[in-house]
């Protein structure tokens, strides 16, 4: 089978690798890709975005299934575009993408859905003294999100009111975050932990991949500044098996059912960004793909044939599909640039990929990187490479992940050491 990936990070590496493992042998093109796609298939310099060259490519290879790594293209229809060219693509409608691509649209539909999550409202620029008057109304702490995409910086915690006013003007009234911030929602602030599930559905039926934990900032316990995903691990403890029931029930289930009454049935992942509350799982946000770093850790530990989970998930078969829980436990840790989520350098020699990459049970997905016209590989991104690690234990998975790390060297090599010990922390407890 002729497959596309779309993309060019960890997430899509991961996505090409878990389809390259299958028996099937499908033949792989991945529009952009990185040099980690390149050693299993053909990178075409198409951008995700590019919708009229993607329907070329499809049309000309004779592409059968298409998978969608980045939310950009989701939100702005490329999904729809290829399925016009008779493709089968896992990915929503740019209508159902609404759910990651206006946070306005996804309060509403939550609240019309009695979906569990944070009290809020949302309001137009042109209200902008009705929304200072919400924040004096409001107990701290308060959360301002622009309800645009915004690259993962959309979302301001504000411990004061003071803060929260800020935020609200930084967005509404300085263009901040440009025409993200045109509709703004604000919302209380949720006491918890956070996990990601992901659900992948045909829009009727679903299944679920181990829950897992990503790290957002840059650094050691939760400190520093939000970044794509500093590491991710998988199970995550905090979603016992009782709260993922949860997940499925109050979440999944009425956000599928609600969809499709509404006429824009959800088909490709459902990425539930969750707070665990004492009073049970409440939404944070939802995506429309894999998490990155966390596709780096769930996919590997799915043992299934995942060529024929994509595409069961893309031609409405999800009901025969078979997934079996994840017997093990992964690691990954990103190795990121110096100065990231600031300003970095590009071009740093990396070595040592191989050696990580051949021991056994680790994978080093490419992220930032780039091969210079000589084959050296080097350093192009924030985010550079994601060492993932698996085995029967999370502390083992924690263990190999690191002492692969060990082998990969560039100059300015930064990386957190402390991925997943909150799991650890949480299974001692
Ligand atoms: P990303 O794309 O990086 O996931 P985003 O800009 O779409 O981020 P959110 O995911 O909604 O925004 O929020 C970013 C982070 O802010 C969350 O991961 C969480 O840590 C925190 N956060 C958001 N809303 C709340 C809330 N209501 N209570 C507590 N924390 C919150």
């Amino acid at each position: 089978m002729r497959i596309l990936v779309l993309g060019s990070g960890g997430r899509e590496h991961a996505i090409t690798w878990a389809l390259a493992q299958s028996p099937q042998r499908p033949e792989l093109f991945i529009a952009p890709g990185n040099p980690g796609t390149a050693a299993l298939g053909t990178n075409v310099p198409i951008a995700a975005t590019d919708a009229a060259n993607l329907r070329k490519l499809v049309r000309d290879q004779g592409i059968e299934l298409v998978v969608v790594g980045p939310e950009q293209p989701l939100v702005e229809g490329v999904a729809d575009a290829l399925r016009a060219e008779g493709a089968r693509v896992v990915g929503p409608s740019a209508a159902a993408a609404r759910l990651e691509g206006s946070k306005a649209f996804a309060k509403a539909f939550m609240q019309r859905h009695g979906i569990p999550t944070a009290p809020h409202r949302t309001f137009s620029s042109e209200h902008f003294d009705e929304a200072l008057a919400y924040i004096d109304q409001h107990p701290e702490p308060l959360v301002v999100k622009a309800s645009g995409l915004a690259a993962g910086k959309g979302a301001v915690v504000c411990e004061t009111r003071a803060e929260a006013r800020r935020a609200l003007r930084w967005m509404m009234e300085e263009g901040g975050l440009g025409a993200a911030g045109n509709e703004v929602v604000i919302e209380a602030f949720m006491e918890g932990e956070e996990a990601s599930v992901f659900a992948l559905t045909d829009g009727r039926d679903y299944v679920l991949l181990a829950p897992a934990q990503d790290h957002k900032r840059i650094g050691e316990g939760d400190t520093g500044p939000n970044t794509g995903g500093m590491g991710a691990y998988v199970p995550a403890p905090v979603v016992s098996e009782a709260v993922l029931e949860r997940v499925a029930r109050e979440i999944v289930e009425p956000v599928l059912a609600g969809m499709a009454d509404e006429g824009h049935p959800y088909q490709g992942v459902l990425y539930c960004g969750l707070m665990i509350t004492e009073d049970g799982p409440r939404v944070v946000e939802f995506n429309c793909r894999l998490g990155d770093p966390e596709a780096q850790v769930v996919l590997p530990v799915a043992e299934v044939d995942w060529v024929e989970v994509f595409d069961g998930v893309a031609s409405g078969r999800v009901a025969d599909l078979r997934m079996p829980p994840a017997r093990r436990a992964a690691a990954c840790v990103v190795l990121a640039s110096e100065g990231y989520p600031g300003r970095y350098r590009k071009g740093l020699p990396i070595e040592g990929v191989e050696t990580a990459a051949a021991l056994p049970d680790v994978v080093v997905f490419h992220a930032g990187t780039q091969r210079t016209a000589e084959g050296q590989l080097v350093t192009a991104g924030g985010r550079v490479l994601g060492v993932t690690a698996m085995a029967e234990t999370l502390t083992e998975a924690i263990r190999r992940a690191y002492e692969a790390v060990a082998h990969i060297h560039f100059e300015g090599k930064y990386y957190r050491r402390d991925i997943g010990q909150k799991g650890l922390a949480r299974l001692a407890a």
